[in-house]
């Protein structure tokens, strides 16, 4: 039996998990649950799996949700500093990361240092905090797995072969946009960018993913977790999202893992490891797949990959400047302040405003992410 934390319970990761905690009652039991903001969704989640904390981030919900669960023998607490609280309960072995954004670090952080495994689907976590984060992990002798598609397919493609790993190939759908032309790019709505061809996600990697960030902040994600210098990453933009990522071994054989794109693969895999349940997917069927492609990414049309690698070959503190950036300029296009085209520009002036520092703390990193902030904003409102 796995005692479970899940931080981003009302999302898509969070609601995907549920649905897999729902399928296995003998093995998993949720005993904490933290959201952002859906105290509604976060109570009904309550009522269901009887957890001993429930966590809420915007301190305004905390009266509802308490009038609402006044019947139920359930911890509440709210705030800022509600994520790590609930990340470190003591009845719990596991932390399921799927809070959006760098705000996901400091529970990842907690987690750890309460001996929590860490299951990860929170990727802004590594390219902040890559460094301490798995650092944490090693001292603690806990396990990492990961949640994002690219990197559970690498984690599978990886079993008893790390020693012989020579390279990683990350594919990537390309988005709404892969066949835009330039003038196309510059005239592109949110409702066009909100719209994925293969995966249904929640709105910021939906973004990412329209951008070619998320793969971006997934080569950083990748060089952290499989310990991989960037030489040795690459990035295939691969439409059909049907081989969800690839390994080449020293001898040149290539491993690939494969399966129709949705999510509750990636987490069963995650929650059952290293065992394997029983089927979350249909089976994939490859005649009727028919074709699948390849491509390489087109760096002048969607040049935050590059930034990305970039501020990853930098190290230190250039990943959490260029997330900062990115989470501002996302925030700012879904709120239809400024266009797609902009989000590029603000990370680019961002991190040209600052240089790369040694990562010490996580104080330092979460000072540095508001102050990176604050410079996108700027220059958001600038533009
Ligand atoms: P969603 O936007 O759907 O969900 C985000 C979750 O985080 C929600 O439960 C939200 O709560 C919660 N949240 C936001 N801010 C805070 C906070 N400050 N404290 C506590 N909880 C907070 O995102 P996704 O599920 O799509 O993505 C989650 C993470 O997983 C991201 O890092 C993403 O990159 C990664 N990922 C997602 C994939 C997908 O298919 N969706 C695939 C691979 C990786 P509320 O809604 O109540 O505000």
């Amino acid at each position: 039996m796995k005692n479970l934390i899940i931080a981003g319970s009302t999302g898509s990761i969070g609601k995907n998990t549920i649905e897999i905690v729902r399928r296995n009652p003998e093995r998993l039991k949720i005993n904490a649950l933290c959201a952002g903001q859906n105290w509604e969704m976060l109570a009904q989640q309550t009522r269901e799996f009887e957890p001993e904390i429930i966590g809420i981030a915007d301190e305004r919900h905390y009266d509802s949700l308490k009038m609402e669960l006044h019947d139920c023998n359930v911890k509440i607490v709210a705030g800022p500093e509600a994520s790590a609280e609930v990340a470190s309960h003591a009845e719990a072995d596991t932390l399921v990361a799927a809070i959006v954004g760098a705000a996901g670090l400091k529970p990842v952080m907690a987690a750890i240092s309460h001996n929590k495994n860490i299951l990860l689907a929170n990727k802004e976590t590594l390219v902040v905090g890559g460094d301490l984060v798995t650092r944490a992990i090693r001292e603690k002798d806990l396990d990492l797995i990961p949640i994002d598609s690219e990197h559970s397919a690498i984690h599978q493609c990886l079993q008893n072969s790390q020693a012989f790993l020579q390279k990683i190939i990350i594919t990537a759908s390309g988005g709404p946009f892969r066949e835009y032309t330039q003038q196309q790019m510059q005239e592109i709505t949110l409702g066009q960018a909100l719209k994925h061809p293969n995966w249904n996600m929640g709105g910021k990697i939906t973004i990412d993913s329209a951008t070619l960030m998320n793969k971006g902040l997934e080569v950083i994600e990748a060089h952290w977790l499989f310990n991989q210098p960037y030489e040795n990453i690459e990035v295939v933009i691969h439409p059909q999202s049907i081989i969800h990522s690839l390994v080449e071994f020293t001898d040149g054989s290539v491993v690939a893992q494969l399966g129709w794109p949705d999510m509750k693969l990636p987490i069963q895999y995650a929650l059952s490891f290293p065992e394997r349940w029983g089927p979350v997917i249909e089976p994939l069927d490859l005649v009727k797949v028919g074709k699948i492609t390849f491509e390489k990414p087109d760096l002048k049309r969607f040049p935050l990959l590059e930034y990305a690698f970039s501020a990853g070959k930098q190290g230190g503190t250039m990943p959490c400047i260029l997330n900062a950036a990115n989470e501002i300029a996302v925030n700012a296009f879904m709120k239809k302040m400024i266009s797609f085209n902009a989000i590029s520009e603000i990370v680019f002036k961002t991190m040209e405003k600052f240089s790369s520092e040694t990562v010490e703390s996580i104080e330092q990193l979460l000072e540095l992410d508001k102050e990176a902030r604050n410079v996108a904003r700027e220059i958001g409102n600038n533009l």
